[in-house]
């Protein structure tokens, strides 16, 4: 007898991270914020030659919950650990100048990082948090995840991991928005909007401020026919597989997958309650140029392998669904962070809020909700005297 299973699937693994402010606080106000596992220490397993090592702190979180893990990891040796933890204490103290270097490569190597130590500990940070090769990744937007996230204090440095879809986090949102005159158009693309007297035309409605938070390639559409320009990035995919076992493969709520083709397995069975007698699992590859144009059946053959040199054969992948976001953040290097527009642009009312507008953060949940923040108090201070 065939069986239907019913899945919803994300468009990828979202994390947050403590230092997040701006959208935790839209979350406090639409409810969002209880479906969080929060993970305060380090607790990460890493798949790394062939073994798997762990960054683990039992003891501090935050900035010395990194230096615990970074201490305690025995793949790291004596003199590794002693350059990483110099590194660590020279970007908080301030001491590196960032923009001299051209990418993240540049400035670890130029730190004393060893190979190792940047494919083990750097790199999944960077990829991960950036959707950037390390080659290529903004040392300036690199400065500011570690300062205000992992070299900060305990909280700031906290996983965030959703224990619902991701869309649920927003489902209060309807509710606490609909009222007054506010109303939310649904399925209803914005063509483009024009300006008359003084206020903006969008569709077939005139409004005195609007505030686009569109991807930078769908702005300059939309706004062709006004006076600005936007000078779109590059953009990086991300490639997730969701796929279903009939073996439990893990406990970890996350892998670190160094040594193999993607980034990080994510234990959807730990976070998301089971419905059915499959255990859910993802895999996740930011800087996913490689996967975005091969076949599902290519794709799944080579995570099959990599799952098998890590968790051996004893498993059958039942089902899976391929997600490819191949826009699906801007490319953060230096030259695309020199281009993202400032959230005040030079027409007054029309405010740019989408996460690619400048904020020190690369393609985020928080650079959004902190542009949206922005734009809302531009308004306030011109309308409410
Ligand atoms: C796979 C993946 C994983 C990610 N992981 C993380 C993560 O772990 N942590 C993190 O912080 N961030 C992550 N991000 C980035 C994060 O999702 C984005 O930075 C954030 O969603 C950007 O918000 P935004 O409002 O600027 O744009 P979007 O969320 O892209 O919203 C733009 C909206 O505009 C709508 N739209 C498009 N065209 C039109 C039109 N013509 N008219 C009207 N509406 C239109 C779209 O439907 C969409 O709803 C991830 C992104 C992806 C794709």
């Amino acid at each position: 007898m065939r069986r239907l299973i019913l899945s919803v699937v994300d468009n990828g693994q979202h994390i947050c991270i403590g230092a997040y402010k701006y959208f935790f606080d839209l979350l406090k106000v639409i409810g969002g914020m209880e479906y969080f596992q929060i993970i305060e220490k380090y607790d990460i397993p890493y798949f790394y030659d062939g073994k798997f090592g762990s960054l683990t702190s039992k003891v501090f979180s935050g900035k010395f919950g990194l230096l615990e893990a970074i201490i305690r990891d025995k793949n790291f040796g004596f003199k590794e650990k002693i350059n990483t933890i110099i590194f660590a204490l020279k970007v908080q103290m301030d001491s590196i100048s960032f923009q001299n270097y051209t990418d993240c490569y540049e400035l670890l190597i130029r730190n004393n990082q060893s190979e190792k130590v940047i494919k083990i500990l750097w790199e999944p940070l960077i990829v991960s948090t950036m959707n950037t090769p390390v080659r290529k990744a903004s040392p300036l937007i690199f400065e500011n995840i570690m300062l205000d996230g992992f070299l900060s204090k305990s909280q700031n440095a906290a996983f965030y991991l959703p224990k619902v879809h991701f869309g649920e986090l927003f489902k209060g949102f309807e509710s606490v928005f609909l009222k007054d005159e506010n109303k939310i158009y649904y399925t209803t693309p914005i063509k483009s909007i024009t300006e008359e007297s003084g206020k903006y035309m969008v569709n077939d409605e005139y409004y005195d401020d609007v505030v686009i938070t569109t991807p930078s390639f769908i702005s300059k559409r939309i706004l062709s026919e006004l006076p600005i320009d936007i000078d779109v990035p590059d953009y990086s995919p991300i490639v997730s597989v969701y796929f279903w076992s009939d073996t439990k493969l893990t406990d970890a709520y996350m892998i670190s997958t160094v040594d193999t083709g993607f980034d990080w397995l994510f234990n959807r069975d730990k976070l998301i309650d089971r419905k059915s007698n499959t255990y859910s699992y993802q895999i996740t590859t930011s800087d996913a140029v490689r996967y975005a144009k091969l076949k599902d059946e290519v794709i799944i053959s080579m995570m099959e392998e990599d799952l098998r040199k890590m968790f051996g054969e004893e498993f059958r992948i039942t089902h899976y669904k391929i997600v490819r976001e191949l826009m699906a953040t801007f490319l953060a290097d230096k030259k695309n962070n020199l281009k993202r527009p400032k959230v005040k642009t030079h027409l007054q009312g029309l405010y740019l809020a989408g996460d690619y507008s400048d904020n020190g953060y690369p393609s985020t949940l928080e650079g959004a909700a902190k542009n949206g923040f922005r734009a809302a108090h531009y308004i306030l201070k011109r309308t409410v005297k």
